[in-house]
């Protein structure tokens, strides 16, 4: 059997099972009062970048996904170590380009550049490592949401799908990683399981499922649809399918989320409930939501 007949997250638990280490999106070590988070994302011009992207825009992507990382734990990023791969024959000003974007966005989501390495490649490839820095007793695991508790979401969805079909380079790779609501959603104590949607609605909400043995049900009529993906025919399947929106998807206690809802941009899409099913509740009418969306090697 080939890779591509397996698809990302089933080798990811290939890691998982091996290792017995959670599927979450850091790691998180012991560090006094805190737990020093750890994370990586590799990405590649080949894989990640369609053509037309600056490397200004490559160098924050490759940044901002792990910054992305450390939100969805309730964390501060802290520091960053940066492995690149490049081609012999790039430009080197294409790589202080890469650098610039990198260097802009450590210094929007906090945290500084403090080692890494650079080698020959046949294509751009950068793997950055994000550390942060939560305190213990507010960190965001996945594993936790129970029945009865709310679905929530930071910021509205489809954005992501819709930048990349109409070709609008900064919308889709000028990522915003959500950091300060994710560290207002920590300190608030309230919620109880929370990842990043990188890899789109349905296919995250699957993975919570997963892990937290409990199902959702979603109302279609509650999801905050992004300004330019409400123009287009294909907007539900950009917000349920499409990845690129990094925004935090979390559950949280009943009626918890009613004293923030004004200090930042989040929205009530739905309930855990105890059966294992991913529900999408529209006028009445209910449908399985499906589990795919973006997976690499597929
Ligand atoms: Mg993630």
């Amino acid at each position: 059997m080939k890779l591509h007949e397996i698809g990302e997250r089933r080798l990811t638990y290939g890691v998982t099972d091996r290792f017995s280490i959670p599927f979450d999106d850091c790691a998180w070590m012991d560090a006094g009062d805190d737990y020093l988070l750890v994370t990586t994302d590799m990405v590649g011009r080949k894989t990640h970048f369609p053509e037309g992207a600056t490397f200004y825009q490559m160098g924050w992507y490759a940044v901002a996904v792990n910054a992305s990382d450390i939100a969805a734990k309730g964390g501060t990023p802290a520091a960053y170590v940066a492995a690149m791969g490049l081609p012999r024959n790039l430009e080197e000003r294409a790589y202080r380009e890469l650098l610039e974007g990198m260097g802009d966005c450590m210094e929007h989501h906090g945290g500084v550049l403090v080692g890494g390495d650079t080698k020959e490649a046949d294509d751009i490839i950068m793997a950055i490592t994000a550390l942060g820095r939560v305190k213990k007793n507010e960190l965001m695991k996945r594993k936790g949401a129970r029945p009865g508790d709310e679905v929530w979401v930071t910021g509205t969805l489809g954005r992501g799908g819709a930048a990349l079909l109409e070709h609008d380079m900064d919308a889709l790779l000028m990522v915003e990683a959500r950091v300060k609501e994710g560290r207002v959603l920590a300190a608030s104590g309230s919620v109880t399981s929370c990842m990043d949607l990188s890899d789109g609605l349905a296919a995250s909400l699957h993975q919570l499922m997963k892990i937290n043995a409990c199902g959702f049900k979603i109302y279609e009529g509650a999801l905050p649809v992004d300004g330019r993906a409400q123009k287009r025919e294909d907007a539900r399947e950009l917000v349920l399918y499409y990845g690129g929106d990094y925004e935090l998807l979390f559950t949280a206690c009943k009626g918890s989320m009613e004293g923030l809802k004004h200090r930042m941009q989040v929205t009530k899409i739905g309930e855990v409930m105890e059966e294992q099913r991913v529900l999408l509740i529209a006028d009445g009418s209910e449908e399985e939501m499906e589990n795919r969306g973006y997976e690499h090697f597929r």
